[in-house]
């Protein structure tokens, strides 16, 4: 997954960039990147492994100057861990220079790439959005929104884009309207593109409204024009998002994240309580809202019971067994005096691997517990997700292997409950349909790709 952050109009842009990708960190910690636009000197990348508070020097990001600028937050994934993978791209060709930040997996990537590779095309990385890149180049147009366009008809399945091309910055969301895209102003007329709205309060920007699925943005000199690149079709916003992916201080899809994760809360209280139960503790940061929630619902006492290292970030790595088993002690605690002979609820988001949630148990019960009831937020997590989520493969999802009584037996709860489809669907705000639970359901809106580990291997973000 990736965090995208943009601005046209502002004379330290490279430095508003920045601060944008501060907020979009949670969507991504493996690389960062910038690419300012200067309308004298042209355009250049910065681009750094690790986090963005870690990537850039203050005299590199003096260079980056111009007043139109794009930046990107990449995700981990395997195998791609490169320099040569992190965004944005930055490309030149003959009508000057194209610089591209994707959010979002190409289901087809790899038979575009192939189509290309063909006709000539030499990619210089393994990222599924240099295909658009290309694609753009190629185009006859010389209006770029009309190239954009062109470039992005027979591009499946998830994207949202911020390109630049000359003085114009430009956005785009799938049709499908998979990952979301929010657009605001600063106060000297700025405009601001960001994945979720939490980038543009750090930069005082105001929100104006979401890019909507199917439609180009086109930002030059200050003014805001909009075409339709794809008739309005059936929407598949990643439910993903609001579970667990986004900051609960972020508007995403047009309502508010910390209101669906405490809806989700209080509709798992509904379907699932946990009669005689002390209290209610949440695995932190991403179920806080949704424990919160569910303590609601339910009339039971919110308590910090489980603490989170926050100074550990997602590149932790585990050199040694030892290492490995520690893990989830280097970046949780439970605090025994809450815990001590108590029967508890411990909400989770979701299980992925159940990996975590396994240690969290023992190390929750280590600190006293007498019961331990786990609630979980979503549905099992059944299938892979081809569309930007960083989910493992089928093989390594514990849900698709063991039933609920077996995973509750191997995580080691006294009781086990997920919230069920139907209440997940109906509690994000304006459900039920127009999501995409692929990854809960095995409902892919669109044919999974022909190799995933492919895709996998060439995944943008
Ligand atoms: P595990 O028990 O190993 O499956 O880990 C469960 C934890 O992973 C939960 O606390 C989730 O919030 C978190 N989680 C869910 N999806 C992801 C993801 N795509 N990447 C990293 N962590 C995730």
């Amino acid at each position: 997954m990736c965090g995208i952050f943009g601005v046209s109009g502002h004379p330290d842009a490279a430095a508003i960039v920045h601060l944008g990708l501060y907020s979009l960190q949670h969507r991504g910690q493996e690389s960062a990147g910038i690419v300012a636009v200067d309308k004298e000197t042209g355009a250049r990348a910065l681009r750094s492994m690790g986090l963005v508070s870690e990537g850039f020097a203050d005299t590199e990001l003096q260079q980056l100057t111009g007043t139109i600028a794009i930046g990107h937050t990449r995700y981990s994934t395997a195998g791609t861990s490169t320099i040569g993978n992190a965004q944005p791209v930055l490309a030149r060709f003959r009508g000057g220079h194209i610089s591209l930040a994707h959010n979002g997996n190409l289901t087809n990537a790899a038979e575009l790439r192939e189509s290309l590779e063909n006709d000539g095309s030499i990619f210089s990385s393994t990222m599924d959005s240099e295909v658009i890149v290309h694609r753009l180049a190629k185009s006859a147009h010389s209006d770029s929104a009309t190239a954009l366009a062109e470039a992005l008809t027979g591009v499946e399945g998830a994207y949202s884009i911020l390109v630049t091309m000359g003085d114009t910055m430009i956005a785009a969301r799938d049709p499908r309207g998979w990952r979301p895209l929010a657009m605001g102003r600063m106060d000297n007329g700025a405009v601001v593109i960001a994945s979720e709205t939490c980038a543009l309060d750090i930069v005082s920007a105001t929100y104006e409204r979401d890019i909507e699925p199917g439609e180009i943005v086109i930002v030059r000199d200050g003014q805001v024009t909009s075409r339709r690149f794809a008739e309005p079709t059936r929407l598949y916003r990643c439910v993903f998002e609001y579970v667990y992916f986004a900051r609960p201080d972020s508007r995403i899809f047009g309502a508010s994240v910390d209101r669906a994760r405490r809806a989700l809360g209080r509709r798992l209280a509904v379907e699932s309580p946990a009669p005689g139960a002390d209290l209610v503790f949440a695995v932190p940061d991403s179920s806080n809202s949704a424990a919160l929630g569910f303590a609601d619902e339910a009339n039971l006492p919110y308590e910090l019971a489980l603490i989170r290292n926050h100074y550990i970030g997602r590149t932790f790595i585990q050199p040694t067994q030892a290492g490995r088993d520690a893990k989830v002690r280097v970046k949780y605690n439970a605090v025994r005096e809450l815990l001590d002979g108590k029967s508890v609820v411990m909400v989770d988001d979701s299980i992925v691997r159940g990996t975590t949630t396994r240690g969290l148990v023992s190390m929750i019960r280590a600190a006293g517990a007498r019961e331990v009831h786990m609630r979980v937020s979503s549905p099992p997590v059944t299938g892979p997700c081809y569309y930007g989520i960083d989910t493992p493969t089928r093989e390594e999802l514990i849900a698709a292997n063991m039933d609920v009584s077996e995973i509750a037996n191997h995580i080691g709860v006294d009781s086990l409950a997920y919230l069920s489809l139907e209440g997940m669907l109906g509690a994000v705000p304006d459900g039920p349909d127009g999501f995409c639970h692929a990854c809960f359901s095995g409902d892919y809106p669109t044919p999974p790709p022909a190799d995933p580990n492919k895709l996998r291997f060439g995944c943008g973000c």
